[in-house]
């Protein structure tokens, strides 16, 4: 008999991956540029130079340092290097020891979850939410409990999250810039936060942990800041990725940060060392761990990302789509012209446009567009987005 569970996530394939997978066949058929496919965030923009420099020159280092493992919570001087860069633009004082590196976001995420987690414990997320942090959560035995959406502007929905909060809540998962709203949550946003958690740590004698996943900090548009949650909350945890800000995502790359602040940080520490050796992690890649070090401070070329947000945002308001104009990442969710999502995902592949169904972000009534594509995609797909309004408008 093999494990149920595992069977269920290993043959039941992601909405977002079956409309990626419909699209290449799809493609096949009517063409290359007649699919105009917004399912996957994948980056459209380059790795930056500086990446493949980095590379060029780590290549010339002995091939037993470049390629051989790592200490498991990743190689002292990477991490060092890392915490002197994020100390420097957030004003924080880390030290390498605060870091241990992963592969990518979701990794630090299963890592934190699984070493915060004892059987029945709960975590909260906010929906529209990253429809993995189930899978990882379910997996560690724990419960996931869902905060209702704020529609008007996606921040967090307070009077909700109140009624979640209880003596089992273990953690919160918070994602700002968001995917799939876009929303960035503000100062008084996290400073709200952080207030209701330390209340409710002291009500019931319980530490709440704060895990902050952030693989699009660097991607927000007109200069709005995004809090570094270690400042306003020291059960924070930083689960970092580089998959979007350097547009590696298939190089698995990113870190976890516990602060010293935390309450038993050291232990907290040691945990996330056990989850990683506990999941069979090992160490993460070291050409990679080399690289972002020696990239600190760089980011890809944003600006086309900001161009797609406006094309689309403009240009589907103006055919009279509703949606939350977004500040960061490089997601539209937009509200369905009908009730149900599935139905007008359903109507839009009849124009062979490709939207993710919010359901499985938790937000039914919802769809997400990922423009972190070719631009005239965006164009090319606008007289398809008007034929669609249209029919909705003809009933
Ligand atoms: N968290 C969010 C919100 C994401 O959107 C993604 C990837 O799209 C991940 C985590 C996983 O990122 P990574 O590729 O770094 O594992």
């Amino acid at each position: 008999m093999i494990n149920e569970k595992m069977y269920e996530y290993g043959s039941k394939s992601s909405v977002i991956r079956e409309l990626f997978s419909y699209g290449l066949e799809r493609k096949k058929v009517v063409g290359e540029d007649k699919v105009y496919d917004f399912s996957l965030g994948n980056p459209s923009i380059p790795a930056p130079a500086e990446v493949k420099q980095a590379i060029l020159e780590l290549l010339e280092e002995p091939a037993e340092e470049l390629h051989g493992y790592s200490p498991a919570s990743g190689d002292p001087a990477v991490k060092q290097e890392l915490a002197e860069a994020v100390n420097r633009r957030y004003g924080t004082h880390f030290t390498g020891d605060n870091f241990y590196m992963t592969v990518g976001a979701a990794a630090s995420l299963n890592i934190t979850i699984q070493a915060l987690t004892n059987s029945g414990d709960e975590f909260i997320v906010f929906a529209p939410f990253f429809p993995e942090y189930q899978v990882w959560v379910e997996n560690a035995g724990a419960v996931l409990r869902i905060c209702p959406p704020n529609l008007k502007d996606f921040q967090m929905d307070f009077a909700e999250l109140e009624k979640l909060l209880n003596p089992k809540t273990k953690g919160i998962i918070i994602n700002s810039p968001n995917n799939p709203s876009g929303a960035v949550y503000s100062e008084e946003t996290i400073l709200r936060l952080s207030a209701l958690l330390k209340e409710k740590q002291k009500e019931y004698g319980t530490q709440i942990y704060l895990i902050t996943d952030e693989p699009y900090r660097e991607i927000v548009y007109g200069g709005v800041a995004v809090p570094y949650v270690t400042k306003y909350y020291a059960n924070t945890i930083v689960c970092y990725s580089y998959s979007k800000s350097l547009s590696l995502p298939g190089e698995r790359i990113g870190y976890i940060i516990v602060p010293d602040e935390m309450t038993e940080s050291k232990k907290v520490m040691a945990a996330v060392n056990g989850a990683g050796r506990a999941l069979g992690y090992v160490c993460a890649p070291v050409l990679f761990q080399k690289v972002v070090a020696k990239c600190t401070g760089v980011t890809g070329d944003i600006s086309a990302y900001e161009r797609n947000r406006e094309l689309l945002y403009n240009g589907l308001t103006e055919l009279g789509y509703e949606c939350v104009q977004p500040q960061g990442a490089f997601y539209l969710f937009v509200k369905s012209p009908e009730p149900d999502a599935n139905a007008f995902s359903e109507k839009a592949k009849k124009y062979d446009v490709l939207i993710v169904p919010g359901d499985s972000f938790g937000c039914p009534g919802y769809v997400r567009i990922s423009y972190c594509v070719a631009e005239k995609t965006i164009v090319d797909a606008m007289p398809a987005f008007a034929k669609i309004m249209e029919e909705y408008r003809s009933v």
